[in-house]
């Protein structure tokens, strides 16, 4: 019998092309141009996979997700796409978080024959009336999960490119998964977003990293921490007393903690945060100003703000090699953290020709997987270990000067 496809896109083009490529392969297509009619099809009919954009007006796909978590059945799932990698990976991940049976991405324009083969690809599909229901990351595991060993926080260096020497660590969110694996930051945070979670996580978080912390002390190695926080956690009137609340708990001085705040999600009109952020500083908190980057807008902020850190986003860093606009931000971006008297840090280090171009600009700290990868906590303590003792080299940190 032939396979059953859903077609969910706002583009009527994109849906005849779609429909064609699928016809032509002896599939039954059936189409939606909005999230609404797709689930009032999924209500009275069953279909083996959907093939779904990921962004239209008056839907998300990744709503769409969720969606489809929730049918008592289990379609495979195709997203098509134009956007960016990042979008596509958080999809992915949230498919993943889901437990939805994603058969692949694929971005546009679509190429016919690898719609095709990712379909053909399934070698038998999964029976359609069974739920892994084990494997779903549903609301009351995830607060579970949150209060117990849900959680696993992972660790990225941070080098000091003028001393050569660990400047600490920033703490990422992982997810235990039911299955095994670890799901990324990106599921963690869309789902206590959504779930109205993120007050929760950022405490639970500060506590597993300053933990960590201790055990490091312990072990030999005093390790500075920066932890992201949203702007929703700053809007807490009593973040600050939570924050030093916790460093005193675990006996952690609040100069090894920093905090880092994305300058998109930040408003500076809010008076609490000010007061919140002016308490943490005065108590020796550090404050970076993360994923710095569009434009100079968040100029005025800085001059705010008490921030000692300016954290230039990765896509700059990323391009700036061959992109001129995006070098000129980047040079201009540490000189402006330099006459504002912050440091600056570049993300995203892959190679050692980005490792040598932000050396020689003078950024201060760098980070990025030619550096270290996120890691497993006793990961890094090896990592940082080998480095200090020079077992493990950089490759181009030296060459530099
Ligand atoms: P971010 O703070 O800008 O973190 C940098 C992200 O880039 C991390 O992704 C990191 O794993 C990744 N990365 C590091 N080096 C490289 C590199 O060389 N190349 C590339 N391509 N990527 C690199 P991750 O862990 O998926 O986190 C994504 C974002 O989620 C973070 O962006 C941060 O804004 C947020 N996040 C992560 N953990 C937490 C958390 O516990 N609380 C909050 N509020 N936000 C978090
Ligand atoms: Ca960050
Ligand atoms: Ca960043």
């Amino acid at each position: 019998m032939s396979k059953r496809i859903l077609v969910v896109d706002d583009s009527a083009t994109m849906r005849d092309m779609l429909t064609q490529y699928l016809q032509t392969a002896d599939y039954l297509v059936a189409t939606a141009s909005s999230r609404a009619q797709a689930l009032e099809i999924l209500k009275t009919e069953r279909y083996d996979v959907i093939v779904t954009d990921l962004n239209m007006p008056e839907m998300d796909g990744f709503g769409l997700i969720q969606s489809i978590s929730e049918l008592d059945w289990d379609p495979g799932l195709i997203i098509v796409s134009h956007q960016d990698e990042r979008a596509l990976y958080s999809a992915r991940e949230l498919a993943l978080a889901y437990s939805v049976n994603l058969l692949g991405v694929l971005t546009k324009p679509i190429d016919k024959g690898l719609l095709l083969s990712t379909l053909n690809d399934v070698a038998s599909m999964r029976d359609t009336d069974k739920k892994g229901a084990e494997t779903v990351l549903i609301e009351s595991e995830f607060i579970r999960g949150l209060l117990t060993d849900g959680l696993a926080p992972v660790f990225q260096p941070k080098l000091n490119l003028k001393t050569r020497k660990v400047a600490g660590a920033e703490v990422f969110a992982r997810w235990r998964a039911p299955g095994g694996g670890l799901l990324g930051a990106g599921a963690v945070l869309r789902i206590a977003e959504e779930k109205g979670f993120m007050d929760v996580l950022t405490y639970r978080m500060m506590e597993l990293a300053l933990e960590q912390q201790g055990r490091w002390h312990r072990q030999g190695q005093d390790v500075k921490i920066a932890i992201n926080v949203s702007s929703e956690n700053l809007r807490k009137e009593d973040f600050a007393d939570i924050v030093l609340g916790l460093t005193d708990q675990f006996d952690v001085k609040p100069g090894m903690v920093r905090l880092e705040l994305s300058e998109s999600d930040f408003h500076v009109d809010e008076r609490v945060p000010l007061e919140v952020l002016s308490k943490l500083k005065a108590a020796g908190v550090g404050l970076s100003l993360d994923d710095f980057g569009a434009g100079f807008a968040s100029l005025v902020r800085l001059k705010t703000i008490p921030f000692d850190e300016l954290i230039v986003d990765r896509e700059f860093v990323g391009r700036a090699l061959e992109d001129k606009m995006a070098r000129i931000i980047l040079e201009s971006a540490i000189d402006l953290a330099h006459k504002l008297d912050l440091s600056c840090n570049c993300e995203g280090i892959e190679d050692t020709a980005h490792l040598k171009m932000v050396q020689d600009l003078g950024a201060d700290t760098a980070q990025g997987y030619l550096i270290g990868k996120p890691m497993a906590p006793e990961e890094f303590l090896i990592w940082s270990e080998d480095f200090n003792d020079g077992v493990l080299t950089i490759p181009g940190l030296n060459i530099a000067e």
